[in-house]
């Protein structure tokens, strides 16, 4: 049985300024409704204006509680953290990062060749029994990312499975799937998504028509985040002469309260309190 699934909600990104004054999109932030259950938030970085000067970036700030996961297509981010890890996330490239019980670092994006910085960061809700887990890191190159083309489709599986091929983030609590899709103009495609997890796709190149055998008659364009609704699988047929490129991702819900306090979810009040306290007596982060 295939259901395919339709559009349920728009969602217009926001402009937001974040860390030292960088400018991003916005499509939702954490909130204590976790209507985005298992995720959390999703940024684009697009700087696609010639700003002078030096482009701020996200000095030192803890998380706790969650994955972030920063996928790049221009430019890079460099990053460091309290643990001593270090490195750049460059083109192409997916950091999948699970901060559980905690880690501080810092993330500077820097513009590539073209002088555009463009990439996305999302951020994946931890169950409470992995909450106060080991941090740990997932640094995937580009090269790592299998890419699947056909019929005018080309598909990179960062997370889950399509067409049999695996992604190379593995072991990740929301089961997510995370793939980059681009269809040249007129290309169909027919995606898998488990049933019963939430999905999301992000639209930010072109336009094309989402839902049910592609009979939904409203083009999206870029920029637009999209949720859907019920079922196990996508249509999108890209408009004609554009084509569409959008980033899906699906993932099982982790139906438990949340309570979001900047950088940290945790479930509760208290363990915002409790994470508050760490960091002002330097217990936030253990080696
Ligand atoms: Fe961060």
């Amino acid at each position: 049985m295939d259901v395919p699934r339709k559009i349920k909600q728009i969602i217009e990104p926001q402009f937001v300024i974040e860390g030292a004054g960088v400018l991003l999109r916005r499509s939702f932030g954490p909130n204590r409704a976790n209507l985005f259950d298992p995720f959390l938030l999703f940024d684009h970085f697009a700087f696609n204006d010639p700003i002078e000067g030096p482009i701020r970036g996200f000095p030192t700030h803890p998380h706790r509680g969650i994955e972030t996961v920063t996928y790049m297509l221009e430019g890079n981010v460099r990053h460091r953290d309290s643990l001593g890890n270090a490195g750049v996330i460059g083109p192409g490239d997916v950091q999948w990062m699970t901060s559980g019980r905690g880690i501080l670092h810092e993330e500077m994006p820097r513009r590539g060749p073209s002088g555009l910085i463009i990439g996305f960061q999302l951020w994946v809700n931890l169950p409470a029994a992995q909450k106060m887990s080991q941090p740990r890191y997932q640094e995937i190159n580009a090269e790592s990312i299998p890419m699947i083309e056909e019929n005018g489709a080309k598909v990179r599986v960062v997370a889950g499975e399509y067409h049999g091929v695996t992604g190379p983030v593995t072991e990740i609590a929301a089961r997510p799937l995370y793939l980059d899709v681009a269809l040249e103009g007129g290309a169909q495609i027919h995606l898998s998504l488990a049933a019963g997890h939430f999905a999301l796709a992000y639209v930010f190149e072109g336009e094309g028509l989402f839902g049910e055998s592609g009979q939904s008659e409203e083009f999206v364009q870029a920029v637009r985040m999209l949720v859907l609704g019920e079922g196990d699988s996508l249509d999108v047929q890209a408009g004609r002469g554009s084509g569409v490129r959008f980033m899906l991702m699906a993932g099982a819900p982790i139906r438990e309260p949340i309570f979001p306090y900047g950088p940290f979810v945790m479930n509760t009040q208290e363990e915002i309190q409790q994470a508050l306290l760490d960091l002002r007596n330097g217990t936030f982060v253990q080696n």
